[in-house]
């Protein structure tokens, strides 16, 4: 597997790893519709869109698996993915979202480079009354 772009990760061990599907995305390895970039943070379109806006916000350091972990290590990280999305709202959704965290395999993350799926419009999708 190359790495035209460079990007490799270390893991908590120091390990290095092949970059996540985001960070393929982010360097443009792989397409996707990138919403909104910072010095810190970046948000794509989901590719198996819920709602009428889904976008998952995605830190630029793949350092934390989860947000258990980034609210540990880095609350302010956590802090600049909220207002992401809520940037993202007051474009895409009127100013109003649902944020959610999927953490570990029982509860759904099959990415585990820690991201906010941040929903908007809700009564237009399948979660409505949740
Ligand atoms: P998780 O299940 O880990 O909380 O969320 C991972 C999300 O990433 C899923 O909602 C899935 O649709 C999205 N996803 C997976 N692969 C891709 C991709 O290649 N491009 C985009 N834009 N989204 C992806």
């Amino acid at each position: 597997m190359s790495h035209s772009f460079g990007v490799v990760a270390a893991d908590r061990l120091g390990r290095m790893s092949d970059p996540s599907i985001f960070t393929r995305i982010l360097t443009g390895e792989i397409p996707g519709e990138i919403l909104l970039e910072t010095d810190r943070v970046f948000a794509i379109r989901d590719i198996n869109p819920q709602a009428p806006l889904h976008a998952l916000v995605i830190p630029k350091s793949e350092q934390y698996r989860d947000v258990t972990e980034l609210a540990a290590g880095d609350p302010e990280l956590l802090a600049d993915m909220v207002a992401a999305a809520k940037e993202l709202a007051d474009a895409y959704a009127g100013g109003e979202y649902r944020l959610i965290f999927n953490n570990g395999a029982r509860a759904g993350q099959t990415v585990f480079h820690v991201h906010a799926h941040v929903l908007g419009d809700i009564e237009e999708s399948k979660l409505v009354g949740f």
